[in-house]
């Protein structure tokens, strides 16, 4: 096994303004802890200075490492970039933006070694820093997902834990597409405990989770992890079959007490109402079905343009022709 004890895995997109925030912050807190360390910083195609900021930081900082995926792919994409490239025994995943405090990492890792623990979630035990839209959607997030999936969702666990190698390995080894770590993670059975702390302030720079990554993500977490949304087609196909059944004896009443009626409104609203709820149905079975065709492709989640440990690659002169 290597000599890295432990690997932090950073995901960043367009955090030129945070970077020597986090690199003050980061550095002694590690340092501190006497063991070998990495820092994977995973830059996800960012368009600012991130990349270019962190490989200068890498010449005064041994520890650091820079990988840089080749376009924007996505917080869980490049965590998962990160993941597959860390060589330490444990591994931490953080956010750039110091929102999780570093100074818990080495609790941490005590609270792992001395309980055994495969997997430690850092728990957020007071989310006041965050804006009332962030709060109350998180709540919604964790509570829908609780009920689709069952009990065993951490709440209020985000992307801030650590993992020991055979979890990572574990991970690595799955053949998932979209992976959620905060569901994929409990949903293996690890050993877990969890640290609690104060969600901090965003250090510098904006929010690089807009609503649409946000619907994405819930999307992604209910879709991987339930087939309940191909339920609700079934339930509004039985509703819509309701409805009609209605419908019907209204029609065989009218025809019966030989009221001629102009019949249009009635006509109108049951093929609109029976069309909607079809596209309904076809797009949720569409949604799996392009998950399917997905993990049949088996493309890879992302491409990693160069490792800052590893020596850039020769292109190979252009053949003469
Ligand atoms: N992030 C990323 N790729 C993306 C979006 C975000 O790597 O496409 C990173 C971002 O740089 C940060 C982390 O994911 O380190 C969490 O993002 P952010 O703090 O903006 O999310 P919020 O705390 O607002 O939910
Ligand atoms: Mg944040």
């Amino acid at each position: 096994m290597s000599s890295i004890v432990l690997s932090v895995v950073v995901p960043m997109y367009n955090e030129e303004a945070v970077i020597p925030a986090l690199v003050a912050r980061l550095r002694p807190v590690l340092d501190g802890m006497g063991v070998p360390y990495e820092v994977v910083a995973v830059d996800d195609g960012s368009a600012d200075r991130t990349a270019a900021l962190l490989l200068d930081h890498c010449g005064i900082w041994p520890e650091l490492r820079l990988v840089k995926l080749r376009r924007n792919s996505g917080h869980q994409a490049a965590l998962t970039a990160g993941l597959h490239r860390s060589r330490g025994d444990w591994v931490v995943s953080i956010d750039a933006d110091l929102q999780d405090p570093p100074e818990t990492i080495p609790e941490m890792l005590t609270l792992a070694r001395d309980r055994g623990l495969d997997v430690v979630y850092g728990v957020r035990a007071d989310r006041s820093t965050d804006t009332p839209f962030k709060r109350y959607t998180a709540g919604a997030y964790y509570r829908l997902m609780r009920r689709l999936i069952g009990g065993d969702v951490p709440s209020q666990a985000g992307d801030f834990r650590l993992l020991s190698r055979e979890a990572v390995d574990v991970l690595r080894a799955l053949p998932e597409r979209t992976p959620v770590y905060r569901l994929l993670v409990p949903s293996l059975g690890f050993a877990s405990g969890s640290v609690s702390y104060v969600r901090e302030q965003r250090a510098a720079g904006d929010t690089k989770y807009p609503l649409r990554k946000m619907v994405e993500l819930a999307w992604d977490s209910a879709a991987d992890f339930s087939a309940a949304p191909l339920r609700i087609a079934t339930w509004l196909g039985a509703l819509a079959f309701l409805a009609c059944l209605a419908l019907m004896v209204f029609g065989i009443v009218v025809w019966a007490n030989g009221t001629v009626i102009p019949g249009w409104t009635s006509l109108f609203l049951a093929v609109l109402l029976l069309a909607a709820v079809q596209l309904i149905c076809l797009g949720l079975l569409g949604e799996y079905v392009a998950r399917i065709y997905r993990t049949v492709q088996s493309r890879p989640p992302f491409h990693v343009a160069s490792d800052s440990i590893e020596a850039p690659q020769q292109r190979p002169a252009a053949a003469a022709r």
